[in-house]
């Protein structure tokens, strides 16, 4: 290719042609985990960066966490780590939250730990390497999803050179209810983990995720394991010093006028009553701009005027009335606001039901990303 001309695929995938520009605030992230490492001091604080960070992208966002101080690195699946393991320097350890699967033992490479689910993985990991590579222990203390009963950590507790083969350097457990303050579940899963402790101890601990933070220090150990926060999500009523992470514009794809009687979209559930301004924005539920936010729930921002939805949300397009805007303030190409200061992650999840993360995670690809 000549030098200086822009090649096809460069220009296809630019941000002019893209249907939305989502900025991702990597300053944003660092600023989140800093304060949240502040926090949580002496502990250390780890970053959750499963689900490529949440959607937003762990590639970008790694190194500047490692730059800031940050040491510690969870994902969920295996391949994950070994896709993050190469950007990231010796010093820095990454953790697959899965567990381990049958046959995987052999394939994690160094810098890549397991978290151990049960006693049989436990047994598998200490086969495989005999205490030469490093581990976590999960103990399950309520939620009865991932880790150890407490049968399995008494027979683990009761077998010291099984304990001693696994490598395990620390236990974690995860809180089901640590987002509502006033439930007396988080108490007693912080009770059961002491008890954990107890039963398998010398190991480091680590309890919080993003809302056990902000239940205090009790429940910080060694190594706290936020995610959420990181991203600008609201994680507890608690929270504080957490600043948002994410802004999305998409394009007016096409304006147009409708008479009285006309309808919008699939299954025509909008009519307009009067003459009525429309613009068809360039997303829609396969870019993670769900069919729930349908009918005036998801909202678009020009300037500070709101502009509500009509009509269903389609895969690739959606459409909103300007009616409210002078003639002329918008033009085909522009960028209106879908997040950002008027309107955020975890508003638009409260009007569809849901919850932030899952705003956030859903969040397409055909979006022109900009890491700034
Ligand atoms: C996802 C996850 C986290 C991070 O949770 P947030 O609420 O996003 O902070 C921490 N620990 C475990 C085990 C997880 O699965």
């Amino acid at each position: 290719m000549a030098e200086g001309k822009v090649s096809v695929s460069e220009g296809v995938s630019g941000a002019a042609a893209a249907g939305g520009i989502l900025t991702i605030g990597v300053g944003a992230v660092v600023a989140n985990w800093r304060s949240l490492a502040a926090r949580v001091a002496p502990a250390r604080s780890a970053a959750v960066v499963k689900a490529d960070a949440y959607g937003l992208g762990a590639a970008p966002l790694v190194g500047p966490l490692h730059d800031a101080g940050c040491r510690d690195f969870f994902v969920v699946a295996l391949s994950e780590a070994e896709a993050l393991r190469p950007l990231l320097p010796p010093d820095a350890t990454i953790y697959v939250l899965n567990g381990l699967l049958p046959g995987t033992a052999a394939a994690y490479g160094d810098g890549i730990l397991p978290v151990l689910n049960s006693l049989a993985q436990c047994r598998a990991w200490a086969g495989a390497w005999r205490g030469g590579r490093p581990s976590v222990i999960q103990v399950d203390t309520g939620m009865s999803r991932l880790g150890l009963d407490v049968a399995e950590q008494q027979a683990l507790a009761g077998d010291p050179a099984l304990l001693a083969a696994t490598g395990a350097r620390l236990i974690m457990s995860h809180l089901a209810c640590a987002d509502e303050p006033d439930k007396p579940a988080s108490g007693a899963q912080l009770a059961a983990f002491r008890a954990a402790r107890a039963r398998l101890p010398g190991l480091a601990g680590s309890l919080a995720a993003s809302s056990g933070i902000f239940l205090g220090p009790d429940y910080h150990f060694d190594l706290c394991r936020p995610g959420a926060s990181l991203y600008g999500i609201e994680t507890s009523p608690l929270a504080e010093g957490i600043g948002p992470v994410v802004d999305l514009r998409v394009r007016v794809a096409q304006l147009r006028e409708i008479e009285a009687g006309a309808s919008v979209g699939y299954g025509y559930t909008f009519r307009a009553s009067r003459t009525t301004r429309l613009a068809t924005l360039a997303t829609g539920y396969a870019d993670g701009w769900w069919r729930r936010f349908s009918g005036g729930t998801g909202a678009a921002y020009f300037g500070d005027t709101r502009l509500p939805s009509v009509g269903r949300v389609s895969m690739d397009s959606f459409s909103v009335d300007v009616s409210a805007l002078p003639q002329g303030a918008l033009a085909e190409g522009d960028l209106l606001e879908l997040i950002g200061p008027h309107q955020s992650v975890d508003d638009l999840a409260r009007a569809a039901g849901t919850i932030g993360y899952e705003v956030l995670t859903s969040l397409g690809r055909r979006y022109h990303r900009v890491y700034a």
